[in-house]
């Protein structure tokens, strides 16, 4: 190990929603534990994953149920739009502005672009995090690099003859150069809704789901979504029969999806192709269609191979966790990647409780070992 690396007793990798509402409470953890930390983001500005959303992408909760721990969305909006008017449902630039001043009204230490390669084992106990601009050597790491990086795309046979343009929602900005094409939206979440009603005023749209998509009533929204959700949890831990949930997975009726059903541009009956053809598709029933381009909306995996040196990744592509905690490595944390690691922790909203909770602990441990 090179005596000369650089050392910082916490490391949080990620400066995205999750590592913001971290640095949030590390500062404040600060107050009670002398410690040192730094947030390492491979981006080459504030935002996280909504620096990639595309164009026209609105949240799916107001702004009052999608904020970070400290100053609400809300507030950060009445500075944006000082004469008022701002959007019940946040667009994408809202939250790009909000992280941004987020991250600099807490003055947090965010390094970028710094990509972290590898996290191993480094000298005296401590964990070795390697970076394109070298090496730290940390007491605790915390995990928060998100899914934007891994986008998962189902294995469906001859993909790869397929001629036509392939995009990864992950990828997708604006309808525009699919107008007049012959497009196949594939999946039946949110995403896979919003861009094929976007797409379908200005292509020929055949929106593909495994199963009929499932709609939530056009009254509820992220916010009853998070408070069903918040109660279906609470009645669990409280050995309660929580009932039929809606999940976070069925698609919230924002304006241009319910227009694009209302206008019968959204059909929904249409199930994964059997295969590609150069050209085009097979369907389950034999028939064959020529299509121009598809865009995979099949979500995403949690994006961790900087953590493979450690052998904590399991074959489901997890790692195990106690709370946010590595159950291997006790010097590793993992934090907004989805409800493995804390209820809601993939949300605004959701990801504060998870971040203070595991600032807590990691403050403790380094307290305790420092
Ligand atoms: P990210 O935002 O991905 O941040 C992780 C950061 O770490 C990124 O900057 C990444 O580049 C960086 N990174 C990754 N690997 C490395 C590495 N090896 N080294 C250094 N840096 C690295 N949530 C809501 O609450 N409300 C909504 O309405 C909502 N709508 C959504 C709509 C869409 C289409 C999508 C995709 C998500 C939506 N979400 C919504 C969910 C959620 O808010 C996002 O997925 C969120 O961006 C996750 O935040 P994160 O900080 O965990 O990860």
């Amino acid at each position: 190990t090179d005596r000369r690396a650089r050392r910082q007793d916490v490391v949080v990798i990620g400066g995205g929603q999750a590592g913001l509402a971290l640095g949030y409470h590390l500062r404040r953890a600060q107050r009670d534990t002398d410690f040192t930390y730094t947030l390492l983001d491979d981006q080459p500005g504030p935002g996280g994953a909504w620096r990639h959303g595309w164009d026209s992408l609105r949240l799916f909760s107001p702004a009052e149920w999608s904020s970070l721990p400290g100053w609400p969305l809300p507030r950060a909006q009445a500075e944006r739009y000082p004469d008022g008017g701002a959007p019940e449902y946040p667009t994408r630039d809202d939250v790009l502005s909000y992280l941004s001043a987020f991250e600099a009204r807490y003055e947090l230490p965010v390094e970028r672009p710094v990509a972290v390669t590898a996290v191993r084992e480094g000298a005296d106990g401590r964990l070795a995090v390697d970076t394109d601009r070298g090496a730290i050597e940390a007491r605790a790491v915390i995990s928060a690099t998100g899914s934007w990086a891994r986008p998962f795309v189902p294995e469906i046979p001859g993909r790869e003859a397929f001629e036509g343009a392939q995009l990864h929602s992950a990828h997708y900005r604006t309808p525009a150069p699919f107008a007049g094409r012959r497009v196949l939206v594939i999946g039946g979440g949110n995403s896979g809704a919003q861009i094929a009603a976007e797409l379908s005023k200005s292509a020929r749209v055949t929106w593909v789901t495994l199963e009929p998509p499932r709609f939530l009533p056009e009254e509820v929204d992220g916010r009853v979504l998070f408070d069903r959700a918040t109660a279906r949890y609470a009645a669990i831990k409280a050995g309660e029969d929580p009932g039929r949930p809606y999940t976070l997975a069925d698609i919230v009726q924002v304006a241009p999806v319910r227009e694009a059903r209302a206008a019968g541009r959204l059909s929904d009956d249409r199930r994964p192709p059997r295969a590609f053809t150069p050209r085009g598709v097979v369907w389950p029933d034999g028939s064959e269609e020529s299509v121009d381009a598809v865009i995979w909306c099949t979500g995403f995996r949690p994006a961790l191979d900087h953590l493979r040196p450690l052998g904590v990744i399991d074959d489901d592509g997890r790692v195990a966790v106690k709370g946010t905690r590595s159950v291997r490595d006790p010097r590793l944390w993992l934090v907004g990647y989805g409800s493995w690691v804390g209820f809601a922790a993939a949300t605004l909203i959701g990801v504060g409780r998870s971040a203070k909770q595991t600032a807590t602990e990691v403050a403790a441990f380094v307290g305790e070992t420092g």
